[in-house]
């Protein structure tokens, strides 16, 4: 397994299973499910190839047969644990440090804010640490998820 020493993912996934539950909310054999950690919207969920890859045309066959269902099976669990409306999917990997491919699975709630709907959900990132979901509401978000993936 090939790794960067700057790349964040890779980093945890070298400290497997010494991680924080909202750092393994699951985790297959391809991939490993994470509750962001600067999200000020609780169930930010980023599901990451457990190998580094940049690029999504790097996958292999086998990484992309699962991908369609850990997307559909996070997303009903969102919407058990956190009642959304419905869920996003997005993948960039263009942040500085986070060239790893990630593909984000983020709860849209019914009460949503227009200004906060769409590409504009990335607003949630970025805020001041105080906004931020708490590492210890993450750990809960992320035991309940884990519990409504079984
Ligand atoms: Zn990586």
């Amino acid at each position: 397994m090939s790794t960067t020493p700057a790349c964040y993912p890779c980093a945890q996934e070298a400290r497997l299973p010494d991680v924080p539950p909202r750092e393994c909310v699951a985790r297959d054999e391809h991939w490993r499910v994470v509750h962001a950690f600067n999200s000020a919207l609780p169930g930010w969920l980023v599901l990451l190839p457990r190998r580094h890859v940049t690029a999504v045309h790097d996958l292999t066959d086998a990484e992309a047969a699962s991908l369609g269902l850990w997307q559909v099976r996070l997303s009903r669990a969102l919407r058990t644990v956190t009642g959304c409306a419905k869920s996003y999917v997005v993948q960039f990997a263009e942040a500085e440090g986070f060239g790893h491919v990630h593909f984000h699975v983020v709860a849209r709630m019914a009460d949503q804010p227009e200004d906060r709907r769409g590409p504009a959900v990335f607003g949630y990132l970025g805020r001041p640490e105080e906004e931020w979901v708490s590492p210890e509401r993450a750990d809960e978000l992320a035991r309940e998820i884990g519990r409504a993936l079984a």
